[in-house]
């Protein structure tokens, strides 16, 4: 069962919003790629086969999963759906740098409880995203195991990685910094990027699914700039400046 959610309006990214952690982040620049920017610029994306993303949500039971997504792609809290057996998964598109890219968010149907995911849930991903609850101590430390179990279907040079405290909202200052710190030490660890958010209020939610868009955004691209090699991009840019003199000889006659 697949319950796709079309959204009229994709969400445009056109850089690298700065509100993740910078000491526990994927990368901090602000801009992407030049190589991106100069393949998007061309709008020749529609040929690459980079305009889709598989990411998977894994974590204890009761964490706040299925609220973080909802919340990201129903703008709701309230869960008003119900999801059924199997996996289930959300589409979100977005326009990065103008081209459109959806992300494939996948979550599960409670089967964490028993520890029983389906390996084709976890298989090619291109991010995985760890969810915690900020509350709990113990979700915490399950993090490393939920990583471990989607990695093995998934190869490490290829997948980003996040990792997300979720229910900000219940925790005080103080034990959310404390909180904080066990997270940041793990995420620089298992080289993931942090974040910290609330289903409930919904802080840092989009923020926080932007990134995730446009990170795995700007890695589809280069890995297909890396398969089909440089001389593509230059090929792309020949195609597009010789149609567009083309157009100028003509114009005088025209
Ligand atoms: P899942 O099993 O990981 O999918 O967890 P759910 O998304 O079903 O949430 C489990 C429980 O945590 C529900 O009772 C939610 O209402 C609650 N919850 C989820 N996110 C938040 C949040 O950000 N803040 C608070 N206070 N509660 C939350
Ligand atoms: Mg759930």
């Amino acid at each position: 069962h697949l319950s796709t959610h079309p959204s009229i309006h994709p969400f445009p990214v056109s850089c690298f919003l700065q509100c993740f952690s910078p000491n526990a982040a994927l990368h901090t620049k602000d801009t992407f790629h030049p190589q991106v920017r100069a393949v998007c610029q061309v709008q020749k994306a529609g040929s690459l086969s980079f305009n889709v993303a598989k990411v998977i949500v894994v974590g204890d039971v009761a964490v706040g999963k299925t609220c973080l997504i909802s919340r990201f792609c129903k703008e709701s809290f309230e869960r008003k759906y119900k999801a059924t057996i199997g996996v289930d998964f959300e589409m979100e598109r977005f326009e990065v740098l103008g081209v459109p890219f959806s992300l494939q968010l996948w979550d599960t149907a409670g089967q964490e409880r028993f520890k029983c995911i389906a390996s084709t849930y976890y298989r090619g991903a291109q991010a995985i995203i760890v969810v915690f609850d900020l509350s709990s101590v113990s979700s915490l430390t399950h993090a490393r195991q939920w990583l471990e179990d989607a990695m093995k279907e998934n190869d490490p040079s290829s997948v980003l990685l996040f990792l997300v405290g979720t229910k900000k909202d219940l925790s005080s200052p103080e034990q959310l910094a404390q909180t904080e710190r066990e997270a940041i030490r793990l995420s620089e660890e298992i080289k993931a990027e942090y974040w910290a958010v609330s289903a409930k209020s919904g802080d840092g939610v989009r923020q926080f699914f932007f990134r995730v868009a446009s990170l795995t955004f700007e890695a589809n691209v280069l890995s297909e700039l890396e398969k089909t090699g440089p001389r593509h991009v230059g090929d792309v840019i020949n195609y597009v400046t010789s149609f567009t003199h083309n157009l100028y000889d003509r114009a005088p006659g025209t």
